[in-house]
């Protein structure tokens, strides 16, 4: 899951940023509106929420808003803010925005109406389950035939993605767009590390493993064998 800052302010930038990666996100950061909006639109199929400061250098994020709302992308946008008016906060949703959070927040308030706003977008699935594998996306866990494994945030987000797209062909590309984020530097090997990792914690002696190969182009969670 991916998500983009719009944030001119370094330190807020980087505590939500920190606080986003530990917990699996992959997350982008601009630190003005001009390359917020840039990135916003030219990854647009990649981003799961944009958090949206409203005072930016360059573009504000209220004309960021309208220029992705105007463009006909429903992406989830949270606005976070100093203005703290109910008036501020009523413009700041009419304007396009899912929903606005008031400076200074709470990291926890932060994720939790993350959370909301991505179980909206996916018709309030939070369990996703495929070849004997539960994953809880709510309270971060996974079960295989129903024994907890414990997962580092990076293996979860790229279980998450492959099981959330079970039966599908998971290319590479898209799985670093959608696990790491753009600062990767795109050395491809490392999705293969961790498959090895996925597999050796969910695969079972003498049996084909959870997690099919499709050589050349990605990888695979296969329940209809
Ligand atoms: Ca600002």
């Amino acid at each position: 899951m991916r998500i983009l800052i719009v944030e001119d302010e370094m330190s807020i930038a980087n505590f939500i940023c920190d606080g986003l990666k530990e917990e699996g996100f992959a997350v982008d950061v601009a630190n003005n509106g001009k390359t917020g909006l840039q990135l916003a639109l030219k990854n647009i199929e990649e981003y799961d929420v944009i958090l949206l400061d409203w005072m930016l250098p360059g573009l504000s994020g209220i004309e960021i808003c309208r220029s992705i709302r105007k463009e006909n992308i429903n992406v989830p946008i949270i606005f976070l803010s100093a203005k703290d008016t109910v008036d501020d906060t009523v413009f700041g949703l009419e304007t396009g925005a899912n929903d606005y959070i008031r400076k200074p927040f709470s990291f926890e308030e932060l994720l939790a109406r993350i959370r909301v706003l991505m179980r909206k977008n996916e018709t309030d699935v939070i369990v996703f389950t495929a070849l004997g594998i539960e994953l809880n996306v709510e309270k971060h866990t996974v079960t295989k035939n129903e024994n907890p494994i414990e997962f580092t945030q990076k293996e979860f987000s790229l279980l998450e993605y492959l099981i959330r797209n079970k039966n599908k062909v998971c290319r590479r590309t898209r799985i670093i767009e959608k696990v790491w984020d753009i600062h990767f530097d795109y050395d491809n090997s490392v999705i293969d590390v961790y498959i090895n990792s996925l597999r050796k914690k969910l695969d079972e002696p003498n049996n084909p493993s959870c997690i099919t190969t499709v050589r050349g182009i990605g990888y695979k969670i296969d329940t209809d064998e």
